[in-house]
C-alpha cells in the first residue's frame, strides 16, 4: 500500500510546535493555524504556509476557533493564489496527538484534506497529521 504523505517545511512545523508549547506552558490553552497549499494527489498533500491569528474567536484548554471572517480572508487569498486551505493544525495540551470526536466531525464538515494535531506532554511536543479515510497518521516528509 502506498503511504499517504504530507510534505511540510521543517522550519514551519517547528515554529508551530514552539507556539503550541509556549501557549500550553503559559495558559494551558490550545492554538490553531490554517494550512495553505496543494492536494497534489490522493496520497500527497503539500503545505506551503501556516497562517496564524492574533485573536481567536474561542480559545480554551479544549477548544480553539478562529473568527469566520478571518478564516474567509485566508481562504480567499489562497484561492486567488491558485492554492487552497488544505486543513488546519491545532494543539492538544496534555492530551493525545489524535482527533477528538469533535475534531473529526469539524474536519468532515469543513471538507479539509488534512488535520494536524500537536500534543504537548511534559514539555515535549508530538505533531501528527490525519486524513478522514485512514486510521493511521500520515507520513511526514520534512523538507
Ligand atoms: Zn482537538
Amino acid at each position: 500500500m502506498q503511504a499517504n504523505v504530507v510534505r511540510v517545511k521543517k522550519t514551519q512545523a517547528d515554529y508551530f510546535r514552539r507556539i503550541a508549547l509556549r501557549e500550553a506552558k503559559k495558559t494551558g490553552k490550545e492554538v490553531q493555524a490554517f494550512l495553505v497549499g496543494h492536494v497534489v494527489s490522493p496520497t500527497l498533500t503539500v503545505i506551503d504556509e501556516f497562517h496564524y491569528t492574533k485573536k481567536y474567536a474561542v480559545q480554551t484548554t479544549c477548544v480553539v476557533q478562529w473568527s469566520g471572517e478571518e478564516y474567509e480572508v485566508v481562504k480567499q487569498a489562497a484561492e486567488a493564489a491558485g492554492k487552497r486551505v488544505v486543513g488546519d493544525a491545532h494543539s492538544h495540551p496534555e492530551w493525545d496527538a489524535v482527533l477528538s470526536p469533535t475534531d473529526y466531525k469539524a474536519h468532515v464538515k469543513e471538507g479539509h484534506r488534512i488535520a494536524g494535531i500537536c500534543s504537548i506532554h511534559a514539555g515535549r511536543t508530538r505533531l501528527r497529521f490525519w486524513v478522514v479515510e485512514s486510521a493511521l497518521p500520515l507520513k511526514i516528509d520534512y523538507v
